[in-house]
């Protein structure tokens, strides 16, 4: 498979190519064109072009909301095919993959949907007259992604922008592009003017450079790491460049003594495993009260022994491979850091026999770990659970808060009082009770502290990618 750039509907080489690795086998899945600097100012170019003056931003809402709803149905259509991809690129198991895919659908059609509902207020201003506020579009969109959720990370921020008259210029990471190229060409299908939107695969320290320092770029809005999410922002102060920010996470399950236990495990399982514990939302530190602590962290181990790792296209694998040698080697050489630091194995960080070239590891469970060590305090971003004991509520959210994260989190308890104190006392974004699900495309999305800044998804996205306008009429 070759895969070229996307630039303004025009399929096209550029400087370099490089091969994106299927993660199962370790082998080259396809070649695919990589962008440098020059394709990043001509996609801008023409991103700017069809801001300042194509149809786009001058269509009505409702006939943009039209045109995402058919690419959400185009989606649904080829689901198969995209699901199928993206569990071969990302290394995930066709279910979550399916799963995934859905979710850009629904992503879609939620702004197919709300594309005209956007809209200001009237304000009773001190003098005569009439003073209303409008959302316009804030112009051409860099839109930079990682790799452990390409199409679904891609779409909660081309939908949005999108759906306020925005154009966009998409990078994907360059281990897997190869989803968010195919949206591109769905959504041109679907009824975007191809200038409208762009995708540029290469590597972040060139092609991404080059789209965040170009002035036409009205707005960033960036999902990876801390890091690089710090440089991005640095560099967009430079010429004031709106940015946005979904960043890195160190989240806790909170788990208390009056738990129904049975769910909590199942859940709390795949809460820092799913996506072979790759995902910003993982609650990598299971915080566990002292009365339950050994028999959840031995059900816990049990459960993670029973997990099925194998082939993302295999139907009954629930754990895939990491994404690179070197994301498994960074799980591997935290594994042994946190023993140095004096956790202990329960279960798991060994590489299954049948690996071959895939880049497999079997989750693990570190128990009795202290909040303070740098297994604890570090993203890993792998299939590393830590498991730290707590006394009390007040104790619990001390722990949960010292990190330099804020991302998500979970609270287990059948106390409905303790769930509403706890939940407040944690500072994170995002939050479940009796659940670890993260991400609903109707509600708001997004960090607290280093884990970023801004809300993506459900209206709140709407800050992201609009200028308010105030105008004041005059009745004098
Ligand atoms: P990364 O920061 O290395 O890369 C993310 C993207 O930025 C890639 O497309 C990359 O090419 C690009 N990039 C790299 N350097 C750049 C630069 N100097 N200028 C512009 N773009 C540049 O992250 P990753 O390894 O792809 O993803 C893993 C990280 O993403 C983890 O820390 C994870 O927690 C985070 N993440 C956060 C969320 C969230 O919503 N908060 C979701 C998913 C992943």
């Amino acid at each position: 498979m070759t895969e070229q750039l996307l630039i303004g509907g025009r399929r096209v080489d550029g400087p370099g190519a490089s091969a994106v690795i299927e993660p199962a086998t370790g082998d080259p899945m396809a070649e695919v064109a990589e962008a440098g600097p020059e394709e990043a100012r001509e996609a801008v170019r023409v991103a700017y072009e069809a801001f300042e003056s194509g149809p786009w931003p001058r269509m009505t809402a409702t006939d943009r909301g039209r045109v995402l709803l058919r690419a959400g149905a185009l989606v649904r259509e080829r689901l198969e095919d995209l699901a199928t991809l993206e569990a071969r690129n990302g290394g995930k198991p066709i279910g979550a993959a399916r799963g995934e895919i859905g979710l850009v659908a629904t992503v879609l059609e939620y702004w197919g949907g709300a594309a005209n509902k956007i809209f200001g207020e009237t304000i009773p201003v001190q003098d005569p007259g009439i003073d209303v506020t409008l959302r316009e579009p804030v112009g051409v969109c860099a839109l930079i992604t990682p790799w452990n959720f390409p199409a679904v990370i891609a779409t909660w921020k081309i939908a949005p922008a999108l759906a306020c008259g925005n154009t966009v210029v998409v990078k994907p990471a360059s281990a897997t592009p190869l989803s968010t190229l195919a949206l591109g060409e769905i959504l041109v299908e679907a009824g975007v003017p191809p200038e409208a939107v762009s995708v540029l695969s290469g590597p972040g320290s060139s092609l991404g450079t080059a789209l965040v320092a170009d002035p036409r770029v009205s707005k960033v809005s960036f999902t990876g790491s801390t890091e690089v999410g710090s440089g991005i922002m640095a560099r967009c102060a430079e010429d004031i460049t709106r940015v946005s920010l979904e960043l890195g996470g160190k989240s806790a399950s909170v788990i208390f003594d009056d738990a129904d236990l049975d769910r909590c495990v199942e859940r709390s399982v795949f809460a820092v495993f799913d996506n072979t514990g790759q995902d910003c939302c993982a609650r990598s530190r299971i915080l566990v009260q002292r009365p339950i602590y050994d028999e959840l962290t031995e059900r816990m181990a049990k459960r993670t022994e029973e997990l099925r790792v194998g082939q993302p296209l295999d139907e009954s694998t629930e754990i895939g491979p990491l994404i690179s040698a070197k994301q498994r080697q960074t799980s591997l050489d935290y594994l042994e850091l946190g023993i140095e630091e004096g956790a202990r194995l329960v279960t798991g960080g060994d590489i299954p026999e049948d690996a071959n070239g895939g880049f497999f590891l079997r989750p693990a469970v570190l128990a009795d770990v202290d909040n303070s060590w740098r297994v604890a305090q570090e993203e890993i971003f792998g299939p590393v659970a830590c498991v730290i004991p707590f006394d009390d509520e007040n104790e619990a959210i001390r722990i949960a808060n010292d990190s330099p994260y804020g991302l998500s989190g979970s609270v287990w308890t059948s106390d409905l009082g303790r769930a509403i104190r706890v939940s407040k006392g944690m500072r994170t974004g995002v939050i479940s009770v009796n659940s670890s699900h993260s991400v609903h495309p109707e509600a708001p999305f997004g960090g607290y502290k280093q884990s970023g800044m801004g809300r993506e998804m459900g209206m709140h996205a709407v800050n992201l990618y609009t200028e308010v306008k105030n105008i004041y009429f005059s009745s004098e």
